[in-house]
């Protein structure tokens, strides 16, 4: 079922020195708890930033033309920044925003069928405040959960190239490198997701094995950073040791899409079941 419609709202202001890269004066990315925080600044950076040619006119003609049961929207029409707070535990990265989903409503997986299999699940082992998300102004809430992608435009047929990725990387290298004190279990839905993250996890410090773990569903990676410094107290579960301080484990999931979905290749207590283990090894649960 379509996301229930919204009155459209006008695209707010963003401060000129957000984007390294504008395409063009741009709003402020929907408010999501961390407006004052460094990955709050970074995330009003993502939504300025102008840097894949395709994608940018690609997300604005969405945006433009419309899909006709979201007639009365707003489009979002701009990279979509992650969710979730800034302290989170448990990163959740997907592949890249739909077209009329996040990319109309300038939240990650929201107002679209995907999201509504992820956060009914997210809800349903205690890590949302609510099953559904419709809108920036819904007031859904993650609980030490953050939602992001490698890639932070809607790409056409859902498919960003391997330059676009590429090209995207740095943003979720900033973010890794600001949720790391406190990153301690990641989901990666996809191999797409998969193949875009590891090399970023390597880029932001953590060490990922050579070579590079394969995706598969169910898949449990555990990426040691020896480096890093110890959080104060220590992980609440008190494994430290696994995977040492300032580990993470990385699980992979299949993609929430309808494809998988809709065919029963990723099913509910499946998607659950990722969830909950990650929830625990990150100790929220
Ligand atoms: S996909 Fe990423 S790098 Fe490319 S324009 Fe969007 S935010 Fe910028």
């Amino acid at each position: 079922m379509d996301a229930p419609k919204a009155p459209a709202r006008p695209a707010p202001a963003l401060p000129a020195s957000a984007s390294p890269t504008p395409a063009s004066p741009a709003p402020a990315p929907p408010a999501s708890g961390a407006s004052r925080s460094a990955l709050g600044e970074l995330d009003l950076r993502v939504a300025g930033c102008g840097a894949c040619a395709r994608l940018v006119a690609w997300r604005e003609e969405v945006a433009r033309t419309k899909r006709a049961a979201f007639a009365d929207w707003t489009y979002w029409g701009r990279p979509v920044p992650g969710f979730g707070p800034p302290d989170a535990r448990l990163l959740i990265v997907g592949l890249a925003p739909a077209a009329h989903g996040g990319n109309r409503t300038g939240r990650m997986f929201t107002g679209d069928r995907s999201g509504d299999v992820l956060y009914q699940a997210l809800y349903d082992v205690g890590l949302a405040s609510q099953p559904t998300a419709v809108s920036v102004d819904d007031g859904l809430e993650l609980y030490g959960v953050r939602i992001t992608s490698p890639v932070h435009c809607a790409p056409p047929a859902n498919r960003p190239t391997p330059g676009e990725r590429d090209t995207c990387r740095p943003w979720l290298v900033q973010e890794l490198r600001l949720l790391r004190p406190t990153l301690r279990a990641v989901v990666v839905l996809g191999a797409f997701g998969w193949q875009a993250a590891l090399p970023a996890f390597a880029e932001a410090g953590w060490t990922v094995p050579r070579p590079r773990p394969a995706f598969a569903h169910g898949t449990r990676v555990p990426l040691p950073a020896p480096d890093l410094p110890r959080e104060p107290g220590g992980r609440k579960d008190g494994l430290d040791g696994a995977e040492g301080p300032g580990g993470v484990e990385v699980f992979g999931c299949f993609h929430v899409s309808q494809r998988n979905t809709f065919t029963g290749r990723l099913t509910p207590a499946m998607l659950r079941e990722v969830l909950s283990t990650a929830a625990g090894v990150a100790g929220l649960t």
